[in-house]
This record gives C-alpha cells, structure tokens and sequence, in this order.
C-alpha cells in the first residue's frame, strides 16, 4: 500500500515572512479554512513571539479549525516557547516547532555559541515544548551546511528529549537533490531512535530545486514534506504545495506514497493566496498558471483533439481549473448570482452577500458580461474590506500627451465630505495627491502592480499596492473596469489599513 506523506503547509509563517506579504488576522484565517478544504495535515498558523499579529492569528485559527494539526514557531529560547504554547491553548492537535542553528557558520556568527550549548538549548526546548503538547516538531536550521555527525548528535538530543518529528531543513536552498538525499540517508543511519520519529523536510528554492530536492527525500524516507501554496516564502520561497502533490498524484505508481490532499481545491487555494498576498503567479508556473494546461502548437492541438493523453499528464479539472465561463450579465438576479458564488465554493453571511451583489451590479453595469473570473475578483475584494476611514465619493482626471495631469478627489473622511485638487506624473500620482491633500498621510509607495483579471478589453484591471508610513507597511488592492478608479481604490484600501494598525 502506498506510504501516506504529511504534508505541513507553511503559507502562513514562512511564507507571510516574505518582503511585500502582510496578511492581517482575518486573512490568515481565511487562508487556512481553505487549506481545511485541502485537507492539509498541518497548519504552521505563525510565530507567536513575533508580533502581536502572529499571536492571534494562532489563537484564532486553533479555534476554528478543529481538523487539523496547528502549528506554531519558536526559537530554542523558554520565552518564545510558552508564548507559543499560550497561543495555541485552544488548538485540538498543537504543534510546537521549536528551532535553532547546528551549522558552524550560523553558530558562530549568528547565535554565539558552542556546538555543546546548542545542544542543551535544543535539548531543553523540547523538554520545555512538550509540557504543553507531545507533538514537538524539532529544526536543526541549517542542516545541509552542518556537520554531519554534530546534526545526528543534536538531533538524538531532541529525541531523547521528546521531539517528535526532525525537521531537516536546506534552509539556504543550497543542496543538490542527491546530497540531500544522502543526508537524509545518513540521519537514518546515524542516529539513535531515529525509527520512532518522522523525518520531515524543508526546502527552499533559491536555485529551484526545493520540490526535486523533497520528493528524493521521500524516497530516502522522511515522512512529512514542508509546503507553501504558490512556493510563497523567504527569498525564492518553499518546496511548491500544488507542485509537490501533483507530482505525488501523477506519479503515484512510481512513488508508491500518497497525500491525503483534496486536489480539486488546488487551484482555489492557489488563487487565494495570490489574491490575498497579491504575490503574481507566472503564467506558466506549473500546475496553477494560467496556460499551463494550454495547447498552442498546431501538431499539440492535432493530437489532442484526436485523444487528451497525447500531450495531456494531468487533466485541468483534477486540479479545480476550469476555463473560464461567462455566467452572468447586468440582468442577472439575485438568485443566480447567489446560485453562482455558492458553485465557486464561497460561503457568504446575509452581510457579506448583500455587499458582494451591490458590487456585481456595480460592475456588470459598467461591464456587461461577468465571467467566473470577474465574480471571484468581486466577491474576495468585497467581502474583504476593511472597516473603511475613508472611501471614494468621486473622481475626475484631466489627463493627455501636452498637458499636465490634474485630479479632483472627494473622500467620505470617517463621515465627513472633503475634497481636493492636485496635479502630479500622470493621472494615478495626481489622485494620490488629491488623497494625501485630504488625509494628511504622508506615505511612501514601496510597490505598485496592476493585473487584468480576465480577458477583454473591458477586463477588470485589479491593483495591489504596498506603502509605508513610518514604519508600517500596508498592502492595498482595489478592482475596476477603470484602472485609475482601481488604483484609488487600493490607495484607500492600504490608508484603511495603516489607520486600523494604529487603533489595535
Ligand atoms: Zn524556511
């Protein structure tokens, strides 16, 4: 029988750490009632001694989600570890993740200490870890550029102290597929009571091989790969989830192992986080990207139109992608607007319903047709809104090749009309200025991206913006067939953001 392979999605802490990712506390909960969906194994739901944000955001996702283990990050260091116990109190399955350094380098430079008192601290954190949980996940960071057999002496440290799983990470994303393998080969072999623990691995991509270098893994004997959906994560980011359970799938013969994940909620969950991160996927990023299931060349059409498997490994709908449909027009009601979210898979309150439908009708009115693409956008900018200080009452730009651009803004400040002119570089800086006029805000715009949403001259354009003010950064997105309209909108959204930050 196939050997079942955990899978330990790290989205929410490796992958939030990326430059440009701020997800707040309802942001993180809805990625993970996704990754519920998916039937993940574990949730690594934050770093608790990080940020007050981190903490709740553990808090909450342990009380919600009630199916899954919940993990939490902490360095070898007594402090971090009962704060990360305190906050997964109300986890069913808790998982502490506790870490230090068994490499040299990091040791030296890093952390200061010997090779001797790092074992004591890894061994005195899991000690410490398990009195609020047995299962204590132990990283030795580093591990691919650490002594050998120090990384099996530290290693037997943490599971005579309790660990339960070893985590080996290429933390740098240096190791070669074969070196790793035969690390994991030599943990195996090397360390005492290595039999009772899974062996789980954490790969980074900075030279592409995080996924290549898990699957070997697998077939040397860890147990528990260490995924971030889109490959979100520091750098170049993790092993891919989508990546990692496709291979599994579409190999499985070959592999003989499995993953218990509910693949038809790839591609939601994928356009989730790339929506709520506004981290682009590439077109042609494998299993999730928007043509990877496009034939173009002539003999590739040829023979699939003759039979799929000629050109075809995987079938789109395995993973939930279906090409997208036009569903719905400006006449559309209620009910089969309704009807049609609930096929997407969204799960709307009365609330949320009643402000998703104001926005399709404000947009079908603009737009005609709304294809499923369109009503995703809608549905995730609406529900998503944060508790708006200011929001747009009007526009106008006077915009062209020989004259200077100007806008006009009028805002509804916290219940009060105001208004403002300004001119600037192009029509987007002038409304910035009109806003900064109104709101007294001074910030730095750090990121600008826009995205068209589906296809068409009359696409949605969506616009994710990152900016900072003092030292918060806040990202904001905001969606129109009108993209200057689009691009206030996410100014605003991000104004909302740094204003809320600075009342919790
Ligand atoms: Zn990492």
């Amino acid at each position: 029988m196939a050997k079942k392979i955990y899978l330990f999605d790290t989205s929410l802490r490796d992958g939030e750490q990326a430059p440009g990712i701020h997800l707040n506390v309802r942001e993180k909960l809805e990625i993970a009632e996704q990754l519920d969906k998916l039937n993940i194994d574990t949730i690594e739901a934050g770093f608790p001694i990080s940020s007050k944000s981190d903490f709740n955001s553990v808090v909450e996702i342990s009380k919600k989600i009630r199916n899954r283990y919940i993990a939490a990050l902490a360095r070898a260091v007594p402090q971090d570890i009962d704060v990360a116990g305190q906050a997964l109190e109300n986890a069913v399955n808790p998982v502490i993740h506790t870490f230090i350094s068994s490499s040299d380098i990091h040791l030296e430079y890093q952390f200061k200490k010997t090779r001797d008192q790092a074992i004591v601290l890894a061994a005195d954190a899991v000690k410490r870890a398990r009195k609020y949980t047995d299962m204590v996940e132990f990283s030795a960071m580093d591990a691919t550029r650490s002594d050998r057999d120090y990384l099996c002496r530290m290693y037997e440290a943490a599971i005579k102290s309790g660990a339960k799983i070893l985590n080996v990470p290429d933390t740098v994303g240096y190791a070669l597929p074969e070196e790793y393998a035969a690390l994991i080969d030599y943990i195996i072999n090397n360390t005492a009571g290595i039999e009772d623990v899974i062996i789980s691995v954490h790969c980074h991509n900075d030279l592409g091989l995080a996924v290549a270098n898990s699957i070997l893994a697998v077939q040397h004997g860890a147990r528990q790969i260490e995924v971030s959906v889109n490959g979100i994560g520091e750098r170049a980011g993790n092993a891919a989830l989508e990546e990692v359970a496709m291979i599994i799938d579409t190999r499985k013969n070959d592999l003989n192992v499995s993953t218990g994940v509910n693949l038809k909620e790839i591609m939601r969950t994928s356009t989730l986080v790339r929506h709520l991160t506004g981290y682009a996927v590439a077109p042609n990023k494998p299993i999730v990207g928007k043509y990877v299931f496009t034939h173009e060349a002539g003999i590739h059409q040829d023979g699939m139109l003759k039979n799929r498997t000629t050109y075809e490994i995987m079938k789109p709908e395995d993973v939930g992608s279906q090409a997208s449909k036009l569903m719905l027009g400006k006449h559309s009601g209620r009910h089969a607007f309704v009807k049609r979210t609930q096929e997407l898979g969204f799960n709307l309150s009365d609330e949320e319903l009643e402000k998703a439908f104001a926005g399709f009708k404000e947009l079908a009115e603009k737009k005609g047709e709304i294809s499923d693409d369109d009503l995703k956008a809608i549905v995730n900018n609406e529900i998503r809104e944060v508790e708006e200080y200011f929001s747009l009452k009007y526009y106008q730009v006077i915009n062209g090749t020989s004259i200077k651009s100007t806008a006009t803004v009028g805002l509804e400040v916290n219940g009060n009309f105001a208004e403002s002119a300004s001119y600037g570089d192009g029509p987007v800086d002038a409304s910035f200025k009109a806003i900064e006029n109104i709101t007294g805000m001074k910030v730095m715009l750090v990121e600008y991206s826009i995205e068209a949403v589906s296809g068409g001259r009359d696409a949605i354009g969506a616009v994710k913006i990152i900016v900072r003010s003092g030292d918060v950064e806040a990202m904001g997105s905001g969606i129109s067939t009108d993209v200057i309209e689009a691009s206030i909108k996410s100014y605003l959204d991000a104004l909302n953001r740094i204003m809320l930050s600075k009342k919790s």
